[in-house]
């Protein structure tokens, strides 16, 4: 079965619509992208209404923000993992711990911005568990891992190519990183770790992160190491 994978960038943000039997999209980008991610749905070969289900790689409003949008868009349901649904539900903007120097000094700097991520709440239709969820029901071969550690209800996407999309599992773009490497930010760093490796040992062949462009395991190897 052929898998597309399309990928938009929407200010610091990416976010993914995958097509191989049924669609899903993945992570929805910051609050008011309702309109970017309707006008560049009209640009690649899917229906908006073919899009089933929308996971969410973690509560933060930088991938959360415009979940509502997208689904009045798509109608397709919200999942997101149990731990992270309140982040949502509440519209509370948690900003993260910051676990490097710059990541210090960037929570900072970015605390000011806390109106920008302002979005109305939300509502979880698929509430993510621990043992995850297969993606075959809905025509992806693949399946959502929990991989707890830049929140505790973080999860990632797997699919049977090796295809893999972390969100904030890694950094890979400005004003985070400049090159693929751990996050700035994360509640559990060992955690964060332990979830690298039990992908990893999955499989995965690309790394499409929430932030900036895919890379190679090879460099998260080499972080981790
Ligand atoms: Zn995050
Ligand atoms: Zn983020």
């Amino acid at each position: 079965m052929p898998i597309d994978i399309y990928s938009k960038r929407l200010g610091i943000n990416r976010c993914y619509v995958i097509k191989a039997d049924g669609c899903i999209m993945i992570d929805t980008g910051p609050p008011k992208s309702g309109r970017a991610i309707e006008k560049w749905l009209k640009t690649i070969p899917i229906n908006p209404q073919e899009i089933q289900l929308i996971i969410l790689t973690h509560g933060h409003a930088d991938h959360v923000g415009s979940a509502m949008s997208v689904k009045k868009i798509t109608g397709a349901r919200i999942a997101l993992h149990e731990y992270d649904k309140d982040m949502f539900e509440s519209g509370d903007i948690v900003w993260p711990s910051a676990v490097t120097t710059w990541g210090r000094v960037a929570r900072v700097l970015f605390r000011p911005l806390t109106p920008l991520f302002r979005f109305p709440k939300g509502k979880v239709d698929v509430v993510l568990r621990n043992e995850g969820l297969s993606l075959v029901d809905y025509g992806i071969p693949g399946k959502v891992i929990h991989t707890p550690g830049h929140t505790p209800g973080s999860v990632s996407v797997l699919l049977e190519t090796g295809d893999a999309f972390v969100g904030c599992m890694t950094h890979n773009s400005f004003p985070f990183r400049l090159s693929p490497d751990l996050p700035i930010f994360a509640e559990d760093l060992p955690g964060l770790r332990d979830s690298w490796r039990m992908l990893l040992e999955q499989g995965v062949e690309t790394i499409y992160p929430g932030h900036g462009g895919s890379f190679s395991p090879d460099d998260i190897l080499k972080a981790l190491s």
